[in-house]
């Protein structure tokens, strides 16, 4: 028993049961009243514990004197015209983290955050520019989609799955704030959360996992929790990836895509979608479209192009829409399905890359700039 309270948002399954047992709760009970609480929290979407009816009354009384249910505090709300809706989250002392929601007619897409700030710093993106404070919990993780939920429920959101008794949110994609695999044990404790049907019930083709390339732990999601995969590209060259994406001298392309491979063996989908942002007369030439095209090779694969979204102090330009269309004809030509992502959410800062939220930098980055970052998604198709 422990003597502070424990927020139930931060366990699945798993972590439930282990906790109910050392509250005091029969070891053989504790997976079905695990799986009891996590209907109400999750499904049901209900902090309060006198209305978990089929809940022993003991054990409502144990959870009330124990635990706690805490969501991140909302600091901002804004929906721009194309429907796209960003939350800014209070993830305490003075960090906060973006949510956004991008309604479409089929499907309805959060994508969420999972650090505050990014250590990696990618020349191109404003969250790695804001420097990095810390980790999001499992409850900071999975209480952006519990919140989305809620708030679009309590906003009388209508669609015919919401209709059928569904959740608003139909689709996740990690391409928040963060690197996902650097926070591996919190997002994988909130992935299986997304995936448990006594939870939201997602499938793993709707969860989309956004990486910069971290090989190991790419090799550890493989085993812990496959979900649909995206990988940040960005340069068909190891010279050119060292310097827009640093971890890239780390881990190189023959690396990386030979990760790849290894992960689509357990993967809910048969193909990687590689995300390659468009960097006026960095990364737009035909030289390295047709480069891409002979490295893609070695994967199965989809191909996502995202028009460079500014931020204040950046270097970059986004290339003109004519250079973005030649390059995703050569990939195309070349055999590879490639869309260009939309732009949505500009106006609210909530486009790709736009990321804001705040984060108190604790790393000795130089380059710090006061500019929003946050990035959003179409995710994986
Ligand atoms: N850290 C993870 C997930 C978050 S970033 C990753 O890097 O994959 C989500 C996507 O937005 C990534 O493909 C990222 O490279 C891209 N991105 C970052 N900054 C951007 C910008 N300014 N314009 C467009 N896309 C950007
Ligand atoms: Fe971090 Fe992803 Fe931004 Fe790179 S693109 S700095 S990994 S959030």
């Amino acid at each position: 028993m422990s003597a502070s309270p424990v927020n139930l948002l931060d366990f699945d399954e798993a972590r439930l049961a282990a906790w109910l047992t050392s509250a005091g709760e029969e070891a053989s009970r504790a997976p079905m009243r695990a799986r009891q609480v996590l209907r109400w929290l999750h499904r049901e979407l209900v902090d309060d514990f006198d209305a978990m009816t089929n809940v022993a009354k003991a054990l409502r009384a144990r959870l009330a004197e124990q635990s706690r249910v805490t969501m991140p505090a909302v600091v901002t709300d804004n929906t721009s015209a194309d429907g796209t809706r960003k939350w800014l989250l209070d993830v305490g002392n003075g960090n906060a983290v973006d949510t956004v929601f991008i309604p479409e007619d089929d499907r309805g897409t959060l994508c969420i955050s999972s650090q505050a700030g990014c250590a990696l710093d990618c020349a191109f993106c404003s969250t790695g520019k804001q420097g990095f404070n810390r980790n999001l919990s499992a409850a900071e993780i999975i209480g952006q989609l519990r919140h989305a939920n809620r708030a679009l429920l309590a906003d009388g959101a209508r669609t015919p799955w919401i209709e059928a008794g569904r959740h608003p949110v139909t689709n996740v994609v990690m391409m928040g704030m963060g690197e996902p695999l650097a926070n591996f044990d919190n997002v994988v404790t909130a992935m299986r959360l997304m995936l448990d049907d006594n939870a939201y019930g997602l499938s793993r083709r709707r969860v989309t996992l956004s990486t910069s390339g971290l090989v190991p732990a790419l090799d550890r999601l493989r085993d812990a929790c496959p979900v649909a995969l995206a990988v940040s590209l960005h340069a068909p060259s190891d010279a050119l990836r060292d310097e827009l994406v640093p971890i890239n001298r780390k881990y190189p392309l023959r690396a990386l895509l030979a990760a790849c491979n290894r992960y689509l063996e357990r993967a809910p989908r048969d193909f990687v979608t590689f995300e390659y942002v468009m960097l006026d007369g960095v990364n737009d030439q035909p030289q390295h479209a047709h480069q891409l095209a002979d490295l893609a090779r070695a994967v199965p694969c989809k191909i996502n192009l995202i028009p460079f979204n500014p931020f204040p102090g950046s270097p970059f330009r986004r290339s003109p829409r004519g250079r973005i269309l030649s390059f995703q004809k050569t990939l195309i030509d070349a055999g590879y399905v490639t869309t260009i992502r939309k732009t949505r959410g500009d106006a609210i800062d909530a486009a790709c890359g736009q990321l804001a939220g705040q984060v108190q930098d604790r790393t000795k980055r130089t380059e710090r700039r006061a500019g929003i970052a946050i990035a959003v998604v179409q995710a994986a198709r």
